[in-house]
């Protein structure tokens, strides 16, 4: 096949969670693989690209398959998470998620998103109505809804991650819906939300999950940097205790209970988090430009796991 026959090759120390591979994508590869800390692009014909890399023309290598290929299936607990072209043998009481990550930041291999999988797993989730804030894929949401879930739904303020989401809920017959948007506590309710998105926005929404949540709910956060764990924590305190900390190398995930102190009414500046227009969020792999303001260096590495 003649598609991804030109393939360029760039360093890129985050490799397909990195900017790079989300450049490659901005400029319309067919396919990214990684290889010790460098990412290939594979293209149809040469382009103009914003990155110090080295083109090789390979023709006679099917790259798109090689591609597809490496996406290997991901375990995590009772789920076997897999992209949809392969096939999976299930061992006892294991259920498949099949997932087609797409644009969207979801796909299971990231640390991040296998913790949330697994505090979801740890769980008893029938009759609880779950709310997954950042859905991307959709992975948590179906996972939930696959896990025994009485209801759960996503939100993404990435439009363009909501049919991806749709269309792998469809993939798994789940009932998990997905709706763009922000979390809004005058509408949304749930017993138990879980949030992959990153330090900052976390403690942001602090007061707005408080909202949502009533006492004895559980609250799963993650997408946070260890040396940012703090900034989490303490933003959660008023409103929760902390009852589980997980790490996954520099990533962290926190359990926590809502408890009984009520939040102050919101000061009417609405409840969309400031951070959001720095983010033109969206996938494991898509586009590179950084919205660029004041993010310091760890905010701009978080970011760039699922956004531009
Ligand atoms: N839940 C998936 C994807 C996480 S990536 C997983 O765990 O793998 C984070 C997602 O959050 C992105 O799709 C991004 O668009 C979305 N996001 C960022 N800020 C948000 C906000 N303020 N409200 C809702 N979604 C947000």
């Amino acid at each position: 096949m003649s598609d991804g026959r030109f393939a360029f090759r760039v360093n890129a120390p985050l490799g397909l969670e990195g900017p790079e591979a989300a450049t490659l994508w901005e400029f319309g590869c067919r396919a990214v693989s990684e290889e010790d800390g460098t990412v290939v692009g594979y293209f149809d014909r040469r382009v103009e690209l914003p990155l110090e890399g080295e083109w090789q023309e390979r023709a006679d290598v099917d790259y798109l398959q090689r591609y597809y290929d490496e996406l290997q299936a991901v375990t995590v607990g009772n789920l076997v998470v897999a992209p949809s072209h392969r096939e999976v043998t299930l061992g006892f009481g294991q259920k498949v998620l099949w997932l087609d990550p797409g644009m969207a930041f979801g796909s299971g291999h990231h640390e991040t998103t296998h913790m949330a999988l697994a505090a979801l797993g740890r769980r008893e989730l029938y009759g609880l109505t779950v709310l997954d804030v950042g859905a991307g894929s959709g992975i948590l949401a179906i996972a939930a809804d696959l896990l025994g879930a009485e209801r759960a739904y996503g939100i993404d303020i990435d439009e363009s991650t909501v049919e991806v989401a749709r269309s792998n809920a469809r993939s798994n017959r789940s009932r998990a819906s997905f709706f763009a948007g922000s979390l809004d506590p005058d509408r949304h309710r749930a017993d138990l939300i879980v949030a992959n998105l990153f330090a900052e926005l976390h403690a942001f929404l602090a007061a707005d999950y408080a909202r949502v949540l009533s006492e004895g709910s559980e609250l799963l956060v993650t997408g946070i940097l260890a040396d940012r764990a703090q900034l989490v924590s303490d933003g959660l305190a008023p409103y929760f205790d902390v009852t589980g900390r997980y790490e996954d190398g520099e990533w962290v995930l926190f359990e926590a209970r809502r408890n009984s102190r009520p939040v102050p009414e919101s000061s009417g500046d609405g409840s969309v988090a400031p951070l959001e227009h720095e983010h033109v969020p969206s996938g494991e792999g898509r586009k590179g430009s950084s919205g660029g303001q004041q993010q310091d260096d760890e905010q701009e590495k978080l970011s760039r796991r699922w956004d531009s």
